[in-house]
């Protein structure tokens, strides 16, 4: 289990980004992209959350809301768009399995509200 890690990751990136605004006194709500097929469990990301206020007391008490964004791919072969997981990988259309993922893999500070 890594999320520990990518918790302590997202709260330096945020913490950084907000260095120098000096109004901030705690982050609300921060909104979190992850792919469907990324390396990142949310419900496992979820209950590391609240240790970024260990990193940063900014995130005391703040709020996550996760995003799930579907992995969709392009077949190679004939240009279909078809999500990934419920076809395991292979076009619907036409059986191939070359294709480019389009999307799945994200893991984005979408949003970040501060009071
Ligand atoms: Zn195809």
């Amino acid at each position: 289990m890594h999320e520990l890690g990518l918790v302590f990751q997202m709260a330096k990136v945020i913490e950084e980004s907000l260095a120098g605004e000096e109004d901030i006194t705690a982050i609300d709500t921060v909104v979190m992209e992850i792919g469907e097929i990324s390396s990142v469990v949310p419900h496992y990301f979820e209950a590391c959350f609240p240790a970024a206020a260990d990193r940063c007391p900014l995130f005391a008490g703040a709020k996550l809301v996760i995003e799930k964004i579907p992995a969709v791919a392009r077949c190679r072969s004939c240009g279909e768009e078809f999500p990934v997981v419920e076809n395991k990988g292979y076009c619907p259309a036409c059986g191939s399995f070359d294709k480019d993922l389009l999307s799945g893999r994200e893991f984005n500070i979408k949003e970040v509200a501060v009071r």
